[in-house]
């Protein structure tokens, strides 16, 4: 895949979750990071916040079980739509195929939920030049 390591700049994270509880907590977790995070609900969500806000979107937090549209569809979907920057899957099941089926999807690595804010870290870190730190 055509991988770029997005610089922070004006951008910021996509965070997909329909979850309340866990968007809320990941999302706070992402704004300790000082990077600004847009909260959307399903995969439809995200690809209408992709096609309005492009080259903004640095990178994405992908739950899998998701109404509507599921993290798979909506990452097939944003691949599609030319969107090459890190997509992370998250997941509550360890024992799944889910990291198999969301690599096969398009996304670039795997996160366990509950997501703690040091893998929070370390995914950003690993995928994104953040000099806000
Ligand atoms: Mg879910």
């Amino acid at each position: 895949m055509d991988e770029e390591k997005p610089e922070c700049g004006t951008g910021r994270i996509l965070l997909v979750e329909d979850d309340f509880v866990n968007g809320k907590i990941i999302s706070r977790l992402l704004e300790l990071e000082n990077i600004p995070t847009a909260w959307v609900k399903n995969g439809r969500e995200a690809l209408d916040f992709y096609r309005q806000n492009k080259d903004s979107v640095l990178m994405v937090f992908m739950d899998l079980q998701m109404p509507i549209v599921d993290g798979y569809q909506a990452t097939q979907e944003l691949r599609k739509n030319g969107f090459k920057r890190p997509i992370i899957a998250m997941t509550a099941n360890a024992f799944s195929d889910d990291q198999v089926r969301s690599a096969e999807a398009g996304m670039n690595d795997f996160l366990l939920k509950p997501v703690s804010k040091i893998d929070l870290s370390m995914m950003v870190e690993k995928w994104m030049n953040n000099d806000r730190n």
